[in-house]
């Protein structure tokens, strides 16, 4: 599309990692070179990156995923460092300066706090720095209990006033039906409305479901949220090439989900090219 934007983009725990659940430092490596790369070509970029409690487990050599939330928490503070680590190196190969903040949704109710979180955003997108967003899990638990980080994103897309939020995920986008039990399941490409009907009947982890796979709710959930604010929403699979450039420039992957006008506007550009 015309001009340079302002890009919430989210990434889940599930396509952080690999199949043995550890952080997937050639993904983070891939995710650096095509947001580098934006953040080159003049756009404003936001990560919100989920990952620190995969990342804490992987250092305290845990077979598998915490149950109690002490732990949890723990988890996400060891883990969250070494994310972070892992995403400054990789940034700092191509010579992109990133920030860490850490923000909890009532930091976003709060006044005094979101006045404070909002002007660090501005600074850190006027020096050109990416600001990479976690939940601080030391003080809330939100993200934990339900949404990886996808309401999050949501808030701070809303607080930076964000054209748009690509949030990528490990499916390929809102499926009519359920691919698991019907094959000919479709990929639905935009959407103009999040109905209560839809959000009902989608949910909200893997497995058997009508809509999708993986914990759709909560992305229904922050898109819902975002449209009323006018920001466009990408679901998409965060491992396909090009796939945060191809919903920057008008051609997403997946299922968009926005508002008629700005659907609108799409189809001409796309009528164009
Ligand atoms: N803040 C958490 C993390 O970074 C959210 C995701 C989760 O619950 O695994 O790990």
């Amino acid at each position: 599309m015309d001009g340079n934007k302002r890009i919430v983009v989210k990434v889940g725990s599930n396509t952080l990692t690999n199949d043995s659940g550890a952080i997937d430092r050639r993904y983070i490596a891939s995710l650096a070179d095509q947001l580098a790369e934006l953040n080159k070509a003049g756009h404003e970029v936001v990560l919100v990156s989920s990952g620190a409690i995969a990342a804490g487990r992987e250092f305290l050599g845990l077979s598998r995923r915490p149950s109690d939330m002490a732990t949890l928490q723990a988890s996400a503070s060891i883990g969250q460092v070494g994310l972070i680590e892992t995403y400054a190196a990789e940034f700092g190969r191509k010579g992109t300066t990133i920030g860490q903040v850490l923000l909890t949704r009532a930091d976003t109710e709060n006044e005094v706090s979101y006045g404070h979180a909002r002007d660090t955003f501005e600074k850190l997108l006027e020096l050109s720095a990416i600001p990479i967003v976690n939940e601080n899990d030391t003080v809330a638990i939100d993200e934990i209990c339900f949404g990886d980080n996808d309401t999050l994103a949501a808030l701070v897309a809303r607080m930076i006033r964000a054209d748009m939020v690509v949030i990528l995920t490990d499916v390929a986008g809102l499926y009519d039906q359920d691919p698991n039990i019907n094959p000919d399941a479709k990929v639905v490409s935009c959407l103009t409305e999040v109905g209560e009907d839809l959000l009902a009947e989608t949910s909200t982890g893997g497995g058997a479901q009508s809509l999708g796979s993986g914990g759709m709710r909560s992305k229904l959930q922050a898109a819902k949220v975002l449209l009323e604010a006018d920001i466009a929403t990408v679901l998409c699979d965060g491992r396909q090439a090009n796939v945060i450039a191809d919903a920057v420039e008008g051609n997403p992957q997946g299922t968009i989900i926005c508002s008629e006008g700005f659907r609108e506007k799409l189809e001409l550009l796309n009528s164009r090219a």
